[in-house]
């Protein structure tokens, strides 16, 4: 059977075991997690190793390890990802156009958080001088300055936050995390797209989180459809200064979010979904009780359950 193995970072890892969650499988001792899609079969390892295995293991590394995939491997242009309707074409980055991205999905404390931005062609050079870009790059504290820069230049813009006690009720009712964000970023789009009316629009860029397919579906359960020209793309805030502006937006309103969490609750919550979130968890117990949670916290996470050893 065809493989191939890369190394990726753990932002990179936590990304893709959320893209996968509907194709789930237990994963083996020692990974992080494993998922099985049409043609392939990833097993991530706490090393960082992923292992990509099946009839065409590079078409799904691609998506995740981009252009170092093929690198000195035969002479596959790098950037062609599977040939798909959704791939938006080289000249949207350049275009006037939205991104969406969305903050605080993989952190068990505080919402998840969806941004939009609509970006004219014109302003495209300018946002590059404020330093937008991948948030993933930049510290929390320069993350929160460029947001305000952002905000001071009068982009059209929407957000969205999802609070936590509506999404555990959402959850609870059989949501899907992935449904919950495919409305999410669906909603920001069309607000988004009111705002803007009749400026030029070359087409729509979402940060790729699920099959295209899959998040069509989502939305026509809601009696929902895609508008046009929207593409997807995963690490779309590397080549997209909407969506990275987008990634700087939600990430902004999710540290503000958990800012006001942590006062009212005077503890620090800490991000993401490490060790230090069980026992906190722990500490929100004692202090506030256990139903305090519904309203701070996604409950159905592993963590909810973890916490349990440090009561
Ligand atoms: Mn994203």
């Amino acid at each position: 059977m065809p493989q191939t193995v890369h190394t990726l970072s753990a932002t990179v890892i936590n990304d893709m075991k959320q893209f996968y969650a509907d194709s789930s499988q237990t994963p083996p001792q020692g990974a992080v997690f494993r998922a099985k899609t049409g043609d392939a079969v990833i097993t991530a390892y706490r090393s960082g190793k992923v292992l990509f295995q099946g009839s065409n293991p590079e078409a799904e590394a691609k998506k995740w390890a981009g252009e170092t995939a093929s690198a000195g491997k035969k002479s596959l242009p790098a950037r062609k990802q599977a040939a798909s309707s959704y791939h938006p074409p080289e000249s949207l980055f350049a275009s006037s156009h939205i991104g969406t991205d969305e903050a605080g999905t993989g952190d068990y404390f505080g919402p998840i958080t969806v941004a939009g931005v609509y970006v004219e062609a014109e302003q495209i050079h300018q946002l590059k001088e404020l330093g937008v870009k991948d948030s993933k790059h930049l510290t929390d504290a320069r993350i929160r300055s460029i947001a305000k820069e952002i905000v001071k230049l009068e982009l059209p813009y929407s957000l969205m936050v999802l609070p936590n006690n509506k999404y555990n009720q959402l959850q609870k009712k059989g949501w899907s995390q992935g449904k919950m964000k495919a409305m999410l970023h669906h909603h920001v789009i069309q607000k988004l797209m009111k705002k803007i009316d009749s400026l030029p629009l070359e087409g729509i860029l979402i940060d790729q989180f699920c099959e295209p397919a899959v998040y069509k579906k989502h939305i026509a359960a809601e009696k929902e459809s895609l508008a046009a020209n929207t593409y997807f793309m995963t690490k779309a805030e590397s080549y997209s200064i909407a969506v990275a502006a987008g990634s700087i937006i939600a990430r902004t309103s999710f540290l503000k979010e958990m800012d006001k969490l942590s006062e009212r609750l005077e503890i620090s919550l800490p991000k993401g979904a490490s060790q230090k979130v069980d026992q906190t968890i722990a500490k929100v117990i004692r202090e506030h009780g256990r139903e305090t949670l519904d309203s701070c916290a996604k409950v159905h996470f592993a963590n909810s359950r973890k916490a349990e050893k440090y009561l």
